[in-house]
């Protein structure tokens, strides 16, 4: 069950504010607020689906390929393409997911230890 209330639809319905990296009509990337490495942004869906499983039940292949699409852009966009980076999606208790709106963590700008996020 979604929770309309959840701070990344806060986000979305723009009663709260982000830092934006990139947006368009399907998707928003932004600054994590608490972040584990030089970069880190998180990549959201304008969908309401609480977590990877759920996007991917609700919507459909191209929303799937445009948002990871989207993913990639905005890694080209952060300059981490070459380096290398980690991109991580957190689902339920045991995957410590704190904010039940689906995300991709994008982490990278220096070297990720084996066990972030
Ligand atoms: P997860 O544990 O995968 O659900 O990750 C949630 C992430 O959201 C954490 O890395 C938080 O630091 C981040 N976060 C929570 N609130 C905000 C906010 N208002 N703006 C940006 N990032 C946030």
């Amino acid at each position: 069950m979604y929770d309309e209330n959840n701070i990344f639809a806060k986000i979305l319905n723009s009663e709260i504010q982000c830092d934006k990296v990139y947006e368009d009509k399907d998707v928003l990337f932004f600054n994590d607020i608490n972040p584990v490495s030089k970069i880190h942004v998180l990549g959201i869906p304008k969908v309401k689906c609480v977590n990877f499983s759920d996007f991917v039940k609700k919507t459909n292949k191209e929303s799937v390929f445009n948002f990871f699409t989207k993913v990639e852009m905005v890694i080209n966009l952060l300059g981490i393409s070459e380096n290398g980076y980690r991109i991580i999606t957190n689902s339920g208790k045991d995957g410590g997911q704190e904010v039940p709106h689906f995300h991709i963590h994008i982490l990278g700008g220096e070297k990720i230890g084996p066990k972030i996020r």
